[in-house]
């Protein structure tokens, strides 16, 4: 055991870059002592993985029936001054939230010790300098630019906020009259590059998303503050179609929830009243043409409209539990830039993982014998929570349950 850290043998579930969810029964994972993936193997070669590796049964830890291994899900968006006032204020709309609610309490973190305390609750270990206008509107152009020229220098991640809310892109279209788009604000500032996250995007236009794809840049989707501040929703399959790199962010505060489980389900069901909405306005505008047919003459009937009711029905695309589970991993860590280091279990990887037991004391949820993995795996992203969360390991290092507690 001298090369090895660890060595885990059950099912282990992720994606690859070719496949949302992929499910890997009786296998074996070993990690080094810095937490990286050392070998990845069926188990069925478990006596030569021990001669080459160097341990032995006892040092196998092997997860229970129904247990399994998914990686470490990644928050791409999420303010640490914010948690303090987390599930408060939701009522108003973005702007008035930022102004009553938001910009006192960040205030407040003039003070060095209050500023320490929240970003050790909240942030861990792997932080890196991140350029971080707060949005267009509370920068000069000037400023803008010299934090671009800033990230070119020093070759910095960079972070912000983009086309949220209808009253924002007001406000941005008012103060940069200069610029086609709010995409463009950041573009010609040179802030959109492969190491930069939007937060949102709802009101993108197929042309800005285009941009985004052509820089590198990726949006984090944060359903759960589009709907809690009335926003707007960001249509997934769209940005998805325009090949955008992309992830799931809480936004806390503006998202009352710090779970990136809320996160996947409010991707899904943004996806799904995206659908029920389109799927509505083509049936009134079929039903305004069968109105306006009925008064016409036979021959003035445009076919195309006598065959095309109801077309988005036989195409139920809305953003399926698979893509949402990708979005939160490896989606995640491609958007961050981090897909090197996290987001699934390949070797040379670091090894951050939870193990998720559906049969926890107390789940939410209840398993049979008949429940496939895949099933629990459905379930605990519909139904789940802590409960179910048996570990965490972070680069192979458990910290939940803490050490002391074990
Ligand atoms: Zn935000």
């Amino acid at each position: 055991m001298d090369a090895v850290q660890h060595v885990f043998k059950g099912t282990f579930i992720h994606s690859t870059t070719r496949c949302d969810l992929e499910i890997i029964e009786n296998h074996m994972l070993g990690t080094d002592r810095v937490g990286k993936i050392l070998f990845f193997e069926d188990a069925q070669i478990q006596s030569r993985l021990s001669q080459k590796w160097g341990f032995d049964e006892s040092n196998i830890q092997a997860l229970g029936n129904n247990e399994f291994f998914m990686p470490g899900m990644i928050d791409t968006h999420i303010h640490a001054p914010q948690y303090t006032f987390i599930g408060i204020g939701m009522e108003r709309p973005l702007l008035e939230w930022l102004e009553h609610t938001t910009f006192p309490t960040e205030d407040t973190f003039c003070d060095v010790e209050l500023a320490r305390n929240m970003y050790n609750t909240v942030v861990y270990d792997r932080v890196k300098p991140i350029i971080t206008p707060r949005f267009a509107i509370s920068c000069s152009e000037r400023l803008l630019n010299k934090l671009g020229k800033l990230a070119e220098k020093h070759d910095l991640h960079i972070q912000s906020h983009i086309s949220e809310s209808p009253a924002e892109i007001k406000e941005v279209r008012r103060l940069f009259p200069d610029y086609n788009n709010y995409t463009e604000v950041y573009d010609r500032n040179k802030l959109l590059t492969n190491k930069t996250v939007m937060a949102h995007g709802c009101y993108l236009t197929n042309e800005e998303l285009c941009v985004f794809r052509e820089r590198g840049a990726a949006i984090s989707h944060c359903p759960n503050s589009n709907i809690s501040l009335c926003s707007g929703h960001l249509d997934v399959r769209n940005a998805l179609n325009h090949r955008v790199k992309m992830g799931l962010g809480t936004d806390v505060a503006g998202g009352y929830s710090i779970s990136l489980l809320d996160a996947i389900r409010k991707a899904i069901e943004t996806s799904k009243i995206i659908f029920m909405e389109r799927s509505k306005s083509e049936r009134d505008n079929n039903e305004t043409q069968n109105k306006q047919q009925e008064n016409m003459k036979p021959d003035e009937v445009n076919e195309d409209t006598q065959n095309g009711p109801m077309k988005t029905e036989n195409n139920h695309n809305v953003l399926s539990y698979k893509e949402a589970f990708w979005l939160a991993t490896l989606g995640g860590s491609e958007a961050l830039g981090i897909d090197h280091i996290t987001g699934n279990f390949k070797v040379g990887k670091e090894f951050d993982a939870l193990i998720i037991n559906p049969e926890a004391k107390d789940s939410p949820f209840e398993v049979n014998s008949h429940v496939s993995k895949e099933e629990m795996l459905q379930r605990f992203l519909y139904l789940g929570d802590d409960r179910n969360i048996k570990s965490v390991y972070v680069a192979g290092i458990c910290v939940v349950p803490f050490p002391s507690n074990t």
